[in-house]
């Protein structure tokens, strides 16, 4: 078992340099305003940055007025250049950075965690901006539970596979997006997670934030009419556990009737409702006959 230490002494007092380990810092999702006063002092008083793109990095450090040698780092990057920076944060402070947001949530970081961790560094993460939970808390989804879910596939079969899986998790469903695949995802979600309430939001933290939430076809309608720009964080609102009436459940396995059998419409509609698969099945083939 490895085990990280807590926030160090040295990083308590700005006066020291900053003990030797790695220090994960978030950074803005937009406004760049977001990063935090703890961060841009670790920034400051670090020995160097690994990041995604030095170009990108360069200029929020410039923007914060520090100059630090910047390391190219990735996930996919060869093993004994992880291996050379795990060795670097023995004796020296690194700051692991991502082009935006929580390093590691969607965004490299995790190997170089792990190999930090096994060797023995001190690993400190401060938090800061993550566009899943900016999304979250804006939507009006619940937000007891969630899960986070990453992108979904690019593929339709994966995609549909994706959600199926998902169906009948009991809590709001968190994805990240992009603007030209966002009409699919939202058409995959409308047919495999039969009403569901879903959360579009755009931008955030950025002059053009926006947040809609509604069903998928009105999301549908309204992104055709204004293609949707810029960043995109996908969110599902859980299976409605209020019982449904006998007409929203004939409603329901209608409308699923159109295209599926009479198992499938059953079961697409005991995950949108919670209903018992069996009586709904029932229910479908008398609906068929009628
Ligand atoms: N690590 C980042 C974080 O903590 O949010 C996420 C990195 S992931 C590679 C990039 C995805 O995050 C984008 O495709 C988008 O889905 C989401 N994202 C990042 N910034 C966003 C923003 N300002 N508004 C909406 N979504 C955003």
């Amino acid at each position: 078992m490895t085990q990280s230490t807590t926030q160090t002494s040295s990083e308590e007092n700005p006066e020291v340099p900053l003990s030797p380990g790695l220090y994960i810092v978030a950074t803005p999702i937009g406004n760049l305003g977001d990063i935090t006063m703890r961060s841009v002092d670790v920034l400051s008083r670090c020995d160097g940055v690994a990041c995604e793109d030095t170009r990108v990095t360069g200029k929020l450090l410039k923007h914060l007025g520090i100059g630090k040698p910047l390391w190219r780092y990735n996930d996919h990057s060869e093993e004994r250049d992880r291996a050379r920076l795990v060795q670097t944060m023995l004796d020296r402070a690194v700051v692991l950075v991502s082009d935006a947001g929580t390093p590691l949530i969607s965004d490299p970081g995790y190997r170089l965690v792990q190999d930090a961790r096994e060797a023995g560094v001190p690993v400190t993460s401060l938090p800061g901006p993550c566009a899943a939970v900016v999304g979250l808390t804006l939507s009006g989804l619940p937000n007891d539970k969630f899960l986070f879910a990453g992108f979904l596939p690019s593929k339709e079969q994966a995609r549909v596979r994706a959600l199926e899986e998902v169906a009948s998790v009991d809590a709001t469903l968190v994805f990240y997006e992009t603007g030209p695949r966002l009409a699919k995802s939202l058409q995959a979600i409308g047919t495999t997670l039969p009403g569901r309430t879903v959360s579009v939001a755009r931008e955030l933290t950025k002059m053009f934030e926006e947040c809609r939430t509604d069903t998928p076809n009105s999301l549908i309608r309204h992104y055709t009419e204004s293609p949707p720009k810029g960043e995109i964080v996908l969110m599902i609102g859980p299976p409605a556990r209020h019982v449904a009436s006998e007409v929203e459940v004939d409603t329901l396995l209608r409308e699923a009737l159109q295209s599926d059998k009479a198992s499938q419409a059953a079961g697409k509609v005991a995950k949108a409702t919670g209903l018992d698969r069996k009586t709904l099945y029932a229910r479908a083939m008398a609906l068929r006959s009628e």
